[in-house]
């Protein structure tokens, strides 16, 4: 089995990685940072966000495992002092994996050319360049409403309990195939309206935003952060694609949101 790690890049990361690297070895476990079958991330959520950026182009053949070198998080959920235990649950393969849902974006631009797509694991956000963002918004097809306030928040399951929670949205069990649409300080009087509540959609509904008088949007993906020009639309689903978690113990959802924001 083929093996790739990524660190946080702190020290106490550093040479935790460097621990598990040999670890995984001495059981003749290849490192291979190009074609992995399990990428491990010490650090943080931030951390295993930036592999699952650097390995999407296989998430059919790769699963993700986290170890956290600062608190819980949740997607990196084993602690330094497990890592043999770690190590030796990945060398006696197979492990169970589990998928969870990923949110697709598909940029289109007034100049035509070629739309740019992007995945997710935890969220895009779309705020103006300047001022109020103002975008209409269509789901499934159909106008649903013209958004006016600081931007809005579309998130995955496994993504409910980072930004979204912050803005109020529901947190979503991963096992449920859908995206989450929270509002950020919307303008809601006399004049405009906006639903107010955060929505759940499907997979079989796409959620289109339009901008109604800008071209230009800082569109966030997870931790990435691009500028968009010319923006004719903004496309936001469910994607085909998940990702998978090696999974070596049960830690169920719920215990996670439990331990991470009430009490361990
Ligand atoms: P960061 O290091 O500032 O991380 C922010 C916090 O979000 C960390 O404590 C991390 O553990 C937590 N987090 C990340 N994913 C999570 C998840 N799925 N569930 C629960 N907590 C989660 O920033 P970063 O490492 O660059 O991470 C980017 C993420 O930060 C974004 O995807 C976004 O969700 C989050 N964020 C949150 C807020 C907010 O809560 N107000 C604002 C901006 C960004």
């Amino acid at each position: 089995m083929k093996f790739a790690i990524t660190s946080k890049g702190d020290d106490k990361s550093n040479k935790l990685m460097q621990r598990m690297k040999m670890y995984l070895q001495d059981f003749e476990l290849t490192l291979d940072e190009e074609r992995p079958d399990i990428v491990i991330s010490v650090g943080g959520d931030g951390t295993l966000l930036y592999a699952f950026h650097r390995f999407k182009y296989r998430l059919d053949q790769t699963a993700f495992v986290g170890v956290h070198t600062g608190h819980l998080g949740f997607y990196a959920d084993w602690t330094p002092d497990e890592i043999e235990k770690l190590v030796i649950a990945i060398a006696k393969t197979p492990y169970q994996v589990v998928e969870y849902p990923l949110l697709e974006v598909i940029v289109r631009y007034k100049h035509g050319g070629v739309p740019s797509k992007f995945l997710a694991l935890n969220e895009s956000t779309v705020k103006g360049v300047e001022g109020t963002l103002v975008m209409d918004i269509e789901i499934k097809g159909q106008q649903f409403e013209t958004f006016r306030g600081d931007g809005l928040c579309v998130s995955t399951p496994s993504g409910s309990t980072a930004y979204n929670k912050a803005l109020g949205g529901a947190i979503i069990h991963p096992s449920i195939n859908a995206i989450q649409i929270a509002e950020m300080a919307s303008i809601n009087n006399r004049v405009f309206r906006t639903v107010g509540s955060p929505l759940i959609l499907p997979d079989h509904h796409t959620c289109m935003m339009k901008p109604v008088n800008q071209n230009d949007f800082i569109i966030t993906i997870d931790h990435l952060q691009v500028l968009q020009r010319d923006v004719k639309s903004i496309q936001y689903r469910v994607s085909d694609e998940k990702i998978r978690f090696a999974r070596f113990r049960p830690f169920p959802f719920w215990k996670r949101v439990r331990d991470s924001f009430i009490a361990d």
